[in-house]
């Protein structure tokens, strides 16, 4: 089968990305639709509705992850496309929902020219995958792979104190546990970059390699309060300028290093204007692709760090709260994307994903890969998140392409 001359229909895309921007629309171009809300409600119902009238055969699994089958020649494993459909509050109306909504789009494409494919290709649409509400993030497809357990996913909280559980059965997507989603054949998700480089390098396409490994850290010093006006500098115990130094220190072993550090929450206490401070709390999140420059260096930072504590007579505490090794996709399916790509003349650049996607987890059990789109000037989770139409349509007759290949292959390489 030639699917080159075959493009999808990007008038119809439009449409249908339209009317998905107008379900939970914030301040003309965002989006505030929570996992399990009642903007996510309406946006499930109407996919569902799609899915239905384009003839796939939808299931609903206990987790709430939506899917939708077209049926292939062969009874075999399928294909499996999609992304997330929820939000973050005044988030974008592209991130995920462009990788759902060209999934439809391609089925779509299929049915409009009759193309028979050997496997099954199922759209999925995956619960949560933001973490905005319940947390973690990519909780539902962490459930798929047993990274947690359906008690864990249920218990989850929001800060009104309501249940998952209790909210996925409240909008009605409480499905069954045979609906999961378990033999699959190769799983590719579109989604926006979130990041400048396809940007930056005049990059239609990009072909995500894989997901760059993450350590979170919570750290807490101890030094001793007293007066502003009466301690002599040499005499205090200040945790503050304790963590100054530390900070300091991180920030320039860096430079050198393929290394991403942030600080994103910092507290001080007692907090008072003319006490110096007994206890400072801060957040480290701390990314590479490199495993090892990433573990050398936080063992290398947590010496440091004590050494400092103890030159400064402060006490610290460093616990490990997240680890997330570095996940590598499928070399044969990047090769299959690389090689459709080329086809279609449009310029690509292997790249590593910054952020967490549902593909870290389907990867564990399924050949895994990703394509981003380019996100203008870098930009996501922010109402003036945009992609063009133009990326966006590329990227559309390249997932067909991709797709189509993969849904008609018996292996990966062949
Ligand atoms: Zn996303």
């Amino acid at each position: 089968m030639n699917t080159n001359s075959v493009t999808i229909d990007f008038k119809r895309f439009k449409q249908t990305l339209e009317s998905s921007s107008d379900i939970g629309k914030v301040k003309d171009t965002g989006l505030y639709r929570l996992a399990l809300s009642d903007e996510d409600k309406k946006m499930r119902d109407l996919f569902k509705k799609w899915m239905e009238a384009d003839g796939l055969n939808v299931r609903i699994d206990d987790a709430g992850n939506m899917y939708g089958r077209r049926k292939g020649e062969q009874d075999l494993p399928p294909v499996l496309i999609g992304s997330h459909l929820d939000t973050q509050p005044f988030g974008g109306r592209y991130d995920g929902i462009v990788g759902v909504l060209l999934s439809l789009e391609v089925i779509r494409t299929l049915n409009d020219n009759d193309i028979k494919t050997k496997r099954p290709i199922e759209i999925v649409n995956f619960t949560n995958e933001e973490g905005a509400r319940f947390k973690p993030p990519m909780m539902a497809s962490g459930f798929l792979v047993q990274q947690f357990s359906q008690d864990f996913v249920y218990s989850r909280i929001d800060t009104d104190g309501l249940r998952f559980g209790d909210q996925l059965e409240r909008i009605g997507y409480k499905g069954s546990p045979e609906n999961r989603i378990k033999d699959i054949h190769s799983f590719v998700e579109v989604h926006i970059e979130q990041g400048p480089k396809l940007e930056q390098t005049g990059s239609d396409i990009g072909v995500v390699k894989g997901i760059q490994g993450m350590n979170w850290f919570e750290i807490t010093i101890n030094g001793h309060s007293n007066h502003a006006g009466s301690t002599p500098m040499h005499l205090r115990k200040d945790a503050l300028m304790a963590a100054a130094e530390m900070i300091h220190k991180l920030e320039q072993k860096t430079a050198d290093q393929s290394l991403l550090l942030t600080i994103g929450k910092f507290e001080t206490s007692p907090g008072s204007v003319n006490v110096i401070p007994e206890q400072v709390k801060f957040s480290l999140d701390i990314r590479s692709d490199n495993d090892t420059v990433r573990n050398t260096f936080i063992n290398e930072v947590k010496t440091e760090m004590k050494e400092i504590s103890r030159r400064r007579e402060a006490q610290i505490d460093i616990q490990d709260t997240w680890t997330s090794p570095t996940v590598n996709f499928d070399p044969a399916l990047l090769d299959i994307i690389d090689y459709n790509s080329k086809k279609l003349g449009l310029k690509s650049l292997n790249l590593m994903s910054g952020a967490g996607h549902d593909a870290r987890y389907i990867s564990e059990i399924a050949p895994t890969a990703m394509i981003f789109t380019p996100s203008v000037n870098g930009i996501s989770h922010d109402i003036s998140e945009y992609t063009t139409d133009d990326d966006i349509y590329n990227c559309g007759n390249l997932y067909l392409g991709v797709v189509c290949e993969l849904a008609n292959r018996d292996k990966l390489t062949e």
